[in-house]
């Protein structure tokens, strides 16, 4: 009986760009927080598609919504309105304390949105000279993958070779507030920061960080714009990193779990002040807000304002992180993160991030390295604390060779 991983590895990689480096594991189904492959093997997803799918693979309700909605209407466009739409809008507008939010599809679509919005304000609102904004942001950023966004990245894989870049972004040392304090100036319309950087491996603030950025944003009259499309929507044990801060921030980005595993979904959430300087032609995209994603979205605010998931996320990130802090000196030389969020160091003298990712796959774990010798988990907020325990074990074993 051959197996069917190997060829498929190869068929999946002959006629596609080589932008990702994917494990060599070919899923074909899921449930909950596990996967199955194509030789019908069993893994626990510790990475739920970089946090795209915090309730699971599947989540019976997000999937009755889906079909549902399949079979009804699935495109207007924005030229029209469809019967989807309103509760969308009230209902994420309210998780989010906003009077407004704009939807749109993959999280670098949002981020863009906000430095266009951030912009707009700034000329109309603030009085910003034409063509002088300027948006400070942080050293080991990561907002997605467009032109303008690379062009303020300091990870020179994402930068290197795709100039000329967009000028008006000034970076400053991220956790650092006189640094921040120094770069805004009467230009600056906003401030554009992760609550806790995933990409650069779970990076959380010094404590005070955030609520000093909102103080500052507030004086100086800035704008306070959070990419929560990875901190968001209970990953960290809250609907936002903010919150556990007590920061609210003037814009919120949101994306990934927005659309529950099944749509891309993103939008952006602000007052009127904010979101209200765009008019009808200055921004659009043919597929934000539409039927399918709304209906799906609609279903994920609602399971979000049960707060059941943000519950779970605390309860059984504390113990993720007691079982990771256990590994401290036994392979792991740090464990950074909130909720069921974890960026971990593995000590570089036994293995990369990238071996230690592979031989957890081979004992049914999934996790994705992140920057030579991090590692991040970021399972489903679905998972039980019996499945925590069988990730950590796993770990631990891989770690002892
Ligand atoms: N912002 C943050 C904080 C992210 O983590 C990501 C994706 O990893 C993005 C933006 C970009 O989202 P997308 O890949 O949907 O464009």
């Amino acid at each position: 009986d051959m197996l069917r991983t190997p060829a498929a590895v190869q068929d999946s990689e002959r006629h596609t760009a080589h932008n990702y480096h994917p494990l060599p594991v070919v899923i074909t189904s899921a449930e909950g927080a596990w996967v199955t492959d194509v030789d019908g093997n069993r893994y626990l997803d510790c990475l739920a598609g970089y946090s795209a799918l915090n309730f699971g693979h599947r989540h019976p309700t997000l999937i009755a919504a889906a079909h549902a909605q399949l079979d009804r209407l699935t495109l207007t466009s924005r030229a029209f309105i469809h019967d989807q739409f309103a509760d969308f809008c009230r209902e994420l507008a309210a998780l989010c304390g906003k009077d407004l939010v704009l939807p749109m599809n993959t999280g670098a679509e949002a981020v863009e949105t906000g430095i266009k919005v951030a912009r707009k304000w700034g000329y109309q609102v603030k009085g910003v000279p034409a063509g002088q904004a300027n948006i400070v942001v942080a050293e080991g950023n990561f907002h997605g993958r467009t032109t303008t966004i690379v062009s303020f990245s300091t990870d020179s894989d994402a930068r290197a070779d795709f100039g000329p870049y967009t000028p008006g972004f000034r970076v400053v040392p991220y956790g650092d507030l006189a640094a921040l304090s120094e770069a805004i100036d009467e230009h600056t319309v906003a401030v554009l920061l992760e609550p806790i950087q995933g990409e650069q491996g779970v990076v959380v603030p010094p404590e005070g960080y955030l609520p000093g950025v909102r103080r500052l944003c507030t004086e100086r009259e800035v704008l306070f714009i959070a990419d929560e499309i990875q901190s968001g929507l209970g990953r960290t044990g809250a609907t936002f990193a903010c919150e556990q801060e007590g920061v609210v921030p003037d814009m919120y980005l949101l994306g990934k779990a927005l659309g529950g595993g099944i749509v891309p979904v993103s939008a952006v959430a602000a007052d009127t002040d904010v979101l209200g300087v765009l008019k009808p032609g200055q921004h659009g995209s043919t597929f934000g807000g539409n039927p399918l994603a709304c209906a799906v979205a609609t279903e994920v605010v609602r399971l979000l304002a049960t707060g059941e998931f943000q519950r779970r996320s605390a309860a059984l990130g504390e113990r993720l992180h007691a079982g990771l802090r256990g590994l401290i000196g036994q392979g792991l030389v740090a464990v950074r993160g909130r909720g069921l969020w974890a960026g971990l160091d593995i000590d570089p003298a036994l293995m990369s991030g990238r071996e230690a990712c592979e031989r957890l796959m081979e004992r049914g774990v999934l996790a994705k390295d992140t920057h030579g010798s991090t590692i991040r988990l970021a399972p489903p907020l679905v998972i039980t604390e019996e499945e925590i325990d069988h990730a950590v074990a796993q770990l631990t074993a891989v770690l002892a060779g």
